[in-house]
C-alpha cells in the first residue's frame, strides 16, 4: 500500500502510470500532477474504470518548488515519480528534501536555458576539465546525496531505459557472468517506422539536444570526443535486422565510469535512419536546433522550441508505428580466468505496445522502468538512502519485475561484438 506522486503526463509517464494502476496492491493511491491538467484528467478518468488504485489529479508547474511543496506537502506521497522534463529535476529534487520524501526520475539534469551564465560558467570549466561537451550530466545531482542521505531518503536517477535497464544489465553481467568486465558496448536499436519523415520518439527538444551534441566514449580513464555522427558502425540485432548505429555520448556511461572503474571502454550507439540524419542536420544547419531565444515579428521565440511545436507529439505516434526495438548490452570480460562475451538485451514491439497501453515501443521502454524503479523503492528492495544510479543496486528483482511487467530480457554468450 503506497501514495505516488507522478509529476508529468506525457508519452512517458502515460506508459508508467498504466502500469502502476495495473498493480493496485503496492499503487493504492496515486496522484498525476502535471502543466495541462487536462492531460492528466483525461487518462485518470480512462483508468478509473479499470483500476483499483484510488487517483486524483493536479495542476502543477514543476519549475516552481514554492508550489511543489504546497502539492507534495498536501498529498503527502511515500514517492515522487519525476516523468516530466529534466529540467525540472534540481526543482523536484528540492521540493523532496523540503517534505522528506523519496525521489525518481528517468533523465539526469539539463538547463532549459543553456545561455544562464551562472551554468555556463560551470559547464565549461566541465567541458575542460572533464572532456565531454553534451549539456546534461551527473554533477548536479550527484552534488545532492549528502543532503539525501543525511535525510535518509532515496533519490534514484534515471529509472527508464537508457539510462536505466542498460545499468541493470551492467550489474547483471558484473553479478551473473563476469569476474571483471574489460568493455561495454551499449545498443540502442529502435526499427520501428512510423511513417513520417521526420519525427522523434521522445521529448523532441530532449531528444534532438541530445543526438544533435558531440560524440564521446570513455576509455582508459578518460572521455575521448568525436564530431556528431562521426563514427559509424552497422550490426544485425536479433528480431530487427541490419541498422547503421552511429556513436552517441549517453549519460549512464558517465556514471558507470565512476562505479566500475574497472572496465576499460564504454561505448553507447543509436540506430538512425538516413532520413532522420538529413533532416536533422538540414534543421541543425539553419539554426532550428539552437535554445537561444530570437525576435521574430516583435516576439521572443526558442528556434527549437518552435520546432517542437510543428513535430508529431511523441505521444501520438503509438497507432502508425510497426517494428521493434532491440536494446541492451555487450560485454568482453574474463570469468574464472578466460575470456568471454555476454549480451543481454530486450526485444519490444511497438505494434505490441499500443494495444496494450495505446503507446509506441520508446515511451513503452522507459516507462515499464520506472514503474519498476518506483516498485523496488516502494517495497523496500532498495533503500539505501542517497543519490543512485540503477547499477548500485542488486539488479536481479529489479529484471525480475521488468520481465513480469513487459520487458523480458534475452541473451546470448556468443554474441557478434561490434568492432
Ligand atoms: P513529454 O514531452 O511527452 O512529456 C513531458 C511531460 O512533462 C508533459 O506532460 C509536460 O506537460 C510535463 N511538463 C513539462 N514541463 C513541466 C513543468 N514545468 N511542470 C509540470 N509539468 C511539466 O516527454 P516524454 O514523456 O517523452 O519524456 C519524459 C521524460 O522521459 C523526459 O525527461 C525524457 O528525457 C525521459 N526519457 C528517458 C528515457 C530513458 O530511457 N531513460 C527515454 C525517453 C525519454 P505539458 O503536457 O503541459 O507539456
Amino acid at each position: 500500500m503506497s501514495r505516488v506522486l507522478v509529476i508529468g503526463c506525457g508519452g512517458v509517464a502515460n506508459v508508467a502510470i498504466r502500469k502502476c494502476c495495473s498493480e493496485s496492491s503496492v499503487f493504492s493511491e496515486l496522484m498525476i500532477a502535471s502543466r495541462t491538467k487536462e492531460k492528466c484528467d483525461v487518462l485518470a478518468e480512462e483508468l478509473r474504470k479499470t483500476s483499483k488504485t484510488k487517483i486524483e489529479t493536479a495542476k502543477v508547474d514543476a519549475d516552481s518548488k514554492d508550489e511543489l511543496v504546497k502539492l507534495i506537502s498536501a498529498y503527502k506521497p511515500d514517492l515522487v515519480m519525476n516523468i516530466a522534463l529534466p529540467y525540472q529535476d534540481l526543482t523536484i529534487m528540492d521540493a523532496c528534501l523540503e517534505c522528506k520524501v523519496n525521489y525518481m526520475d528517468t533523465a539526469n539534469y539539463e538547463p532549459e536555458d543553456t545561455d544562464d551564465p551562472e551554468w555556463r560558467k560551470i559547464y565549461e570549466k566541465r567541458c575542460k576539465e572533464e572532456g565531454f561537451s553534451a549539456y546534461f550530466d551527473y554533477s548536479w545531482q550527484w552534488a545532492y546525496k549528502k543532503k539525501f542521505e543525511d535525510a535518509g531518503l532515496i533519490a534514484l536517477l534515471g529509472s527508464g531505459f537508457d539510462p536505466g535497464v542498460t545499468q541493470a544489465y551492467v550489474a547483471y553481467a558484473k553479478k551473473h557472468e563476469f569476474d571483471t568486465i574489460d568493455t561495454i558496448d551499449i545498443l540502442d536499436c529502435n526499427g520501428g517506422d512510423h511513417g513520417y519523415k521526420f519525427a522523434t520518439n521522445f521529448n523532441p527538444e530532449v531528444n534532438l539536444r541530445e543526438v544533435s551534441a558531440p560524440g564521446s566514449y570513455w576509455e582508459d580513464g578518460h572521455w575521448i570526443e568525436i564530431p556528431a555522427m562521426s563514427i559509424k558502425r552497422e550490426y544485425d540485432f536479433d528480431q530487427v535486422g541490419m541498422k547503421d548505429m552511429y556513436l552517441l555520448h549517453h549519460e549512464e556511461i558517465e556514471s558507470i565510469a565512476k562505479n566500475l572503474p574497472e572496465v576499460k571502454r564504454i561505448r553507447f550507439f543509436m540506430t538512425f535512419g538516413q532520413s532522420y540524419l538529413d533532416h536533422m542536420r538540414c534543421l541543425e544547419d539553419v539554426g532550428m536546433l539552437s535554445t537561444t531565444p530570437i525576435m521574430f515579428e516583435g516576439k521572443e521565440i526558442v528556434p527549437i522550441k518552435f520546432l517542437k511545436a510543428l513535430l508529431p507529439d511523441p505521444a501520438s505516434l503509438g497507432p502508425r508505428t510497426h517494428g521493434k526495438t532491440n536494446i541492451g548490452c555487450i560485454f568482453t570480460g574474463k570469468k574464472d580466468g578466460k575470456d568471454k562475451t555476454y549480451y543481454i538485451y530486450n526485444v519490444c514491439d511497438h505494434q505490441e505496445c499500443y494495444r496494450e497501453v495505446k503507446s509506441q515501443a520508446i515511451s513503452y521502454t522507459t516507462g515499464v522502468p520506472a514503474m519498476c524503479g518506483a516498485l523496488m523503492l516502494l517495497t523496500g528492495k532498495w533503500n539505501t538512502p542517497g543519490v543512485h544510479t540503477i547499477e548500485e543496486f542488486d539488479p536481479d528483482p529489479f529484471i525480475e519485475a521488468l520481465d513480469k511487467y513487459g520487458l523480458p530480457k534475452s541473451e546470448s554468450h556468443n554474441p557478434v561484438l561490434v568492432k
